[in-house]
């Protein structure tokens, strides 16, 4: 290998990247921390229209260019409505499970009154008190959010500068074991985040130009599945980085990188995804082969934007997608790898 792994600040990064909120569409924060993770290596931040932000680095052959992608949105929910008791009532961003999030810390960002924190509730929220406590749907009917200040209607509320439209990021709750096992909610996917800037990184320290210009790119609406849906018309290739799946028929592993065939939208391309494999096995990187059965990337959104690309995508092993979510480090750095062979490889 021409370069070395730092995995140290490879994992303070992530841990970065994950506590900074960027639930579906709400970009402030986590662009300006891009910006800065960047900034020491001479590299600015470019954004699309939609939010998007590109990191570019030109390579030896101006005429073509590959794009990386990582997605920076995590799954939470936007505000429906205030209930006459004060509590907040919800809808979705993403494939949320509520069986997961009960109890959890959120922050609710507000337009003009910056954030306030909660919790989510059930309905029956005690079993002290309420018959069907654990027996109550965990859906959006039944499930709350019980805002932390003194408010006990929904005019107090109202005051606080808390409307419907304002989004909600959910407590991420990092954890990182002697073991090498990252736990948090958004392992999706600020774990490719954090490969694509150590990527970025490790180009720069060492002097290496790629062949083909390199985009790496953060959109920050995958989770509702428009995150790629619009990709530059210079970019030709479009190697999305996303979680592996792990469960039933699923060949995932935590300390490997997954490369996918499939998912539930169409099969990869055939050549791109087969390079990666053949890199993989060049380079004595730890993958496994897979399809995804129920998810989507930012490279199928990008064919199902219209897009006139060359789609595949690779990522860690992630246990329990969508819940508190756990990878290893040795998975993450398979990734890493695998994204550098591609850069460096690319034709
Ligand atoms: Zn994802």
């Amino acid at each position: 290998m021409i370069y070395e792994i730092n995995q140290e600040r490879l994992l303070k990064t992530l841990q970065e990247l994950i506590e900074t909120p960027s639930v579906v569409g709400y970009y402030p924060c986590i662009h300006q921390l891009l910006e800065e993770l960047v900034e020491p290596y001479g590299l600015t931040v470019d954004y699309d229209r939609r939010h998007t932000a590109y990191v570019k680095i030109s390579g030896q052959n101006p005429e073509k260019t590959v794009c990386l992608g990582a997605h920076f949105d995590t799954i939470g929910m936007v505000v429906r409505s205030i209930e006459e008791n004060g509590w907040l009532s919800v809808r979705n961003l993403g494939g949320l499970n509520f069986h997961s999030l009960e109890g959890e810390n959120v922050l609710v960002h507000t337009r003009f009154n910056g954030d306030y924190t909660g919790m989510v509730i059930c309905k029956s929220h005690s079993v002290h008190v309420f018959d069907d406590a654990r027996e109550l749907e965990r859906d959006f009917p039944n499930m709350k959010i019980l805002i932390d200040e003194d408010v006990h209607d929904k005019t107090s509320v109202e005051a606080l500068g808390i409307r419907p439209g304002d989004l909600i990021s959910v407590d991420p709750k990092f954890v990182l074991t002697d073991t090498g096992y990252i736990k948090s909610r958004h392992i999706d996917d600020k774990a490719s985040a954090a490969v694509l800037i150590e990527c970025i990184r490790i180009l720069v320290e060492n002097g290496l130009q790629p062949k083909n210009n390199i985009w790496f790119a953060f959109p920050i609406y995958e989770e509702i599945g428009l995150g790629g849906a619009y990709v530059p018309d210079e970019v030709e290739e479009y190697l999305a980085l996303d979680i592996g799946l792990i469960g039933h028929e699923q060949s995932g592993d935590e300390k490997k990188v997954s490369i996918s065939g499939a998912d539930r939208i169409a099969p990869y391309d055939w050549d791109l995804t087969s390079r990666l494999i053949e890199l993989a096995e060049e380079n004595d990187i730890d993958y496994v082969t897979d399809i995804y059965y129920r998810y989507g990337s930012d490279a199928t959104a990008a064919l199902n934007g219209g897009n006139n690309i060359v789609p595949a995508t690779i990522g860690m092993g992630t246990m329990n997608s969508h819940g508190y979510e756990r990878t290893h480090i040795d998975g993450i750095v398979e990734t890493l790898k695998l994204s550098m062979a591609y850069i460096m490889d690319s034709k």
